[in-house]
């Protein structure tokens, strides 16, 4: 089988780099090779650092209505090859063709929101601030920034930032998850064919070598980075301690409340979508159902139905519900999750390990495969309770009341999405005013705010101040002037020693 070599895009051009270091990419319903990704040294993070100084300066002074007709003209191009992205990453990542489609869509959102960017720069202005002064608030680029992207949205995390970082004037190096990295270099492409000039957006491939070298280096001003929580940590922190701004968002334990008076099976359906869909490698995936009263005793065993009937298949196939799972080492991890949950007392209802391979047929033998998993009886000191597994496993922890739920939530250490599903306008309000977590959904199982809104969770899904994309997004790619003006009909004779206060 033939493998393609998967390589940096560095100033409009796809370059080798200086490092011989390389990773196989997999296809992981076939379990084959079917990349291999070159891995950046610090010199070649350098080079693509030199590339975006180079361009910013130009780019930075290209009016905004002009840097927003090559975003019209990418998303243009975006909507043309929408589907050959969806496919690249169903083809690395695993997850399902039509769910692909969505991933590219929501990352499409961004850069129509981004192609307002002439109105959203436009700032603020105060005439007559003191007798003939006026002030006024400008938004200016902050210089070369980076986005280090996970694997799980190798199309929308990055369009998380990158649209927002060029539109508002800066230059970008994007770091994608070695895992899937043939999107971003597609990306690249079309953002080229749009107009953009060289060196306005690069693209180097790599792993923690790359991402030391973008986290040091002096003339990177800002990082974006979106993955699992140690590493947000670490990013954060190193970013902030180098004087850069970082935005940093972590990993996530998404917990669903049903209500008794919820409508169930809606609930139910909500449950199977957003525990399994994309074999639970989102970050806004449910990972736990918190059963109020009575009714896990209905919602379990639909629940257990539906997991086992799952259509567990090669993301290719149109009527696939959940893919393979990443890497054969996620794999592993996720099995061993499934140990702990049972050796640690909690109730398997359904065990994904029992999946039967013959089902995805010989073809996809060697793929990385399990079916969807359902506890039961889960308490919170449990390990399947506390950690982020990322996989499709689903916990059912039941409580009496709707404050306990509340208060279980909240005692997490993370605070990414929350859903709450009830026919109560009362204990909609209550829950969405007391719950310690960033997004929220009322009987919305996955809230990922749109493109407008900005995403971020709470607690530690969340290292820095602003959200990703939004208004909070251009903030984080712009800092504030502010100037004050006057001219010299309006000055009077003589020094002035008090502080100035408006005549
Ligand atoms: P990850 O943290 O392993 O990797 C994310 C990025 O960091 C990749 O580009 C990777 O190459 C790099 N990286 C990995 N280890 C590193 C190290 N030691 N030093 C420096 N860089 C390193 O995450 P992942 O497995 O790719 O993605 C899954 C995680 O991302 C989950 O925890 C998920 O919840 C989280 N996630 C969060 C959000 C959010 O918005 N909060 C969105 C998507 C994914």
């Amino acid at each position: 089988m033939t493998t393609t070599a998967i390589q940096h895009f560095i100033n409009g051009q796809i370059s080798a780099g200086s490092s011989d270091d390389v990773q196989d990419v997999f296809n992981p319903a076939t379990g084959q090779v079917t990349g291999r990704v070159t891995l950046a040294s610090q010199s070649d993070v350098d080079t693509a650092v030199k590339a975006a100084i180079a361009a910013f300066p130009a780019w930075a002074d290209t009016p905004p209505i002009r840097r927003a007709r090559v975003l019209f003209k990418f998303l243009e191009l975006l909507n043309t090859h929408k589907d050959a992205l969806a496919e690249a990453i169903t083809q690395e990542h695993g997850k399902v063709f039509t769910d692909a489609q969505g991933e590219v869509a929501r990352g499409i959102d961004i850069v129509e929101f981004a192609c307002g960017i002439p109105q959203l720069l436009k700032g603020d202005y105060t005439e007559q601030v003191s007798t003939g002064i006026d002030n006024w608030t400008t938004r200016q680029p902050l210089g070369v920034v980076a986005g280090i992207t996970p694997f799980n949205f190798p199309v929308m995390v990055p369009m998380w930032m990158f649209p927002i970082a060029i539109a508002t004037g800066n230059t970008f190096i994007l770091k994608p998850s070695p895992l899937d990295p043939s999107a971003s270099l597609m990306l690249a492409d079309l953002l080229k064919q749009a107009g953009l000039p060289d060196g306005v957006f690069n693209v180097v491939q790599g792993g923690k070598e790359s991402v030391a070298a973008l986290m040091d280096h002096p003339e990177v001003k800002a990082l974006s980075f979106v993955g699992s929580t140690p590493i947000a940590n670490l990013i954060y922190e190193r970013g902030a301690k180098h004087g850069k701004r970082v935005q940093a968002l972590g990993g996530a334990k998404n917990h669903m409340v049903v209500m008794p008076d919820a409508h169930l099976d809606k609930a139910v359906d909500a449950l199977i979508g957003a525990a399994y869909g994309s074999a639970g490698e989102r970050c806004m995936a449910i990972s736990v159902a918190v059963l109020v009263g009575d009714v896990a005793d209905s919602v379990v065993p639909k629940l257990a139905e539906r997991a086992k009937a799952l259509k567990v298949k090669n993301g290719m196939q149109l009527d696939a519900e959940m893919g393979p799972i990443v890497t054969r080492q996620a794999h592993q991890r996720i099995t061993g999750y499934i140990e702990k949950g049972v050796s640690e007392g909690a109730k398997l209802i359904v065990d994904g390990r029992e999946f039967d391979t013959a089902q995805v047929g010989d073809d996809c033998a060697d793929g990385f495969w399990m079916g969807g998993t359902l506890f039961d009886h889960v308490t919170p000191q449990m390990t399947i309770y506390k950690e982020e597994i990322f996989g499709p496993v689903l916990v059912c922890v039941r409580v009496p009341d709707v404050a306990t739920a509340i208060q279980l939530i909240n005692d997490h250490e993370f605070g990414n999405g929350v859903s709450c599903f009830t026919e109560s306008g009362s204990v909609a309000r209550e829950f969405g005013r007391r719950i310690q977590v960033g997004m929220v959904g009322i009987n919305v199982p996955i809230p990922v705010p749109m493109a407008w809104h900005g995403f971020g969770g709470w607690k530690r899904s969340l290292f820095g101040d602003t959200h990703a994309y939004g208004e909070e997004g251009v903030r984080f790619y712009t800092k504030q002037k502010s100037i004050m003006q006057r001219w010299s009909d309006s000055i009077d004779n003589g020094a002035e020693f008090v502080m100035p206060t408006a005549k």
